[in-house]
């Protein structure tokens, strides 16, 4: 039975490649996972129209339900197994692919050390969250927003909209560091202007509160006394489920030029074939090992996991013996 083409991440990444399948004329089997139980939306809005109160989530979906594909929403990857080419899901399931499209897109980036454990402390990536942040506003809490990065800056802007007061620290001394000092300087000028308080070159030092959020300590003693903090320090990649699979991760999926992912074990038996005039069966069973000697830490890189093979003359010994494939 054919396998089909898995798309594990079901937000604009993975639905516009499932729908560019499709619109290219692939008529096999496409299966989309998703660990969030909705359907694809679209995130923009979330720290602007939705989060200000003039979209419902209605208006964010990304329209998806016409599309020829298998949806497995509400569900987790957790692992992947390049040999055997299957996807793992939680609850145990082994998900067979032909091809496999890894689009798990980011996560927030959490505040360093313990979890912050204190009512009124948010964090923005999906739309639960915006809506749960939508509704603390309603009380008009004092804000403030630790990070003016894209997303910090567009929540103070959105809070200011609905009248709240709004306190925008960040380390660096221009919000919006990325686009460099000029950029930086006009945006915190139309901050200041729409009256937003910044607080600039200012280290957090922790959140302060019993039960409920009272305060965010800076590092030299202030107290920027607030109700609600919106924690914005940027998105690492949601690669976590792959770090056992063999793919090189850094830690987004370290990709060649036509984004294919770079395939520790695939790369190893085409520079074995090609430079130690082994047969792939031969060069299979021997990256094999090495995969897995790196994946249980045993060696820095399966590379030098070869390396020390060859050295060894383990394969010499072992020239001429069947290597069985997978
Ligand atoms: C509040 C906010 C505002 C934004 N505003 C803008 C803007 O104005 N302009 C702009 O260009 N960009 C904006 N962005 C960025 C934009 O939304 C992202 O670039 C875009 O969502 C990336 O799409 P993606 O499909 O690659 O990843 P994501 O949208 O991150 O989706 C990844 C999906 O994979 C799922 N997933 C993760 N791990 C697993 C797993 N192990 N198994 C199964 N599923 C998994 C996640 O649940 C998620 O649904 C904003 C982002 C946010 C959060």
């Amino acid at each position: 039975m054919p396998r089909p083409i898995v798309i594990v991440g079901a937000s604009l990444a993975g639905l516009r490649a499932a729908q560019a399948l499709r619109t290219a004329g692939h008529a096999g089997e496409v299966v989309v996972v998703g660990a969030e139980e909705r359907p694809p939306y679209t995130r923009p809005p979330l720290s602007k129209e939705l989060l200000a109160g003039d979209h419902e989530p209605a208006q964010c979906a990304l329209p998806s339900d016409k599309l020829d594909v298998e949806w497995r929403l509400g569900t987790r990857a957790t692992g992947l197994d390049l040999r055997r080419r299957e996807v793992e899901l939680e609850g145990g399931e082994r998900l067979a692919y032909e091809k496999l499209l890894i689009a798990t897109g980011a996560r927030p980036r959490h505040w360093p050390g313990d979890e912050i454990a204190l009512e009124g402390v948010f964090m923005l990536r999906d739309l639960d969250d915006a809506l749960a942040l939508r509704a603390a506003f309603d009380a008009r809490p004092r804000l403030a927003v630790v990070g003016a990065g894209f997303i910090g800056c567009e929540v103070a802007a959105t809070a200011r909209k609905r009248g709240l007061d709004v306190t925008l620290i960040d380390v660096a001394p221009q919000p919006m560091t990325a686009l460099g000092p000029a950029v930086g300087e006009r945006c915190a000028a139309l901050h200041r202007a729409h009256g937003v308080e910044l607080l600039l070159g200012a280290g957090v030092d922790g959140f302060e509160g019993a039960g409920s959020l009272e305060a965010i300590r800076l590092a030299d003693g202030t107290r920027v006394e607030a109700d609600l903090a919106v924690v914005a320090l940027g998105a690492i990649p949601n690669t976590d489920w792959l770090a056992d699979s063999g793919l090189e991760l850094q830690p987004g999926v370290v990709c060649d030029g036509t984004l294919a992912a770079r395939d520790a074990l695939l790369q190893m038996i085409d520079w074995l074939v090609n430079n130690k005039g082994l047969t792939r069966q031969q060069a299979y069973a021997l990256s094999s090992v090495a995969v897995d000697l790196r994946i249980s830490n045993l060696v820095d890189t399966p590379n030098f996991a070869v390396s020390a093979i060859l050295d060894l003359g383990v394969f010499e010994r072992a020239r001429g013996h069947h290597f069985d494939d997978d």
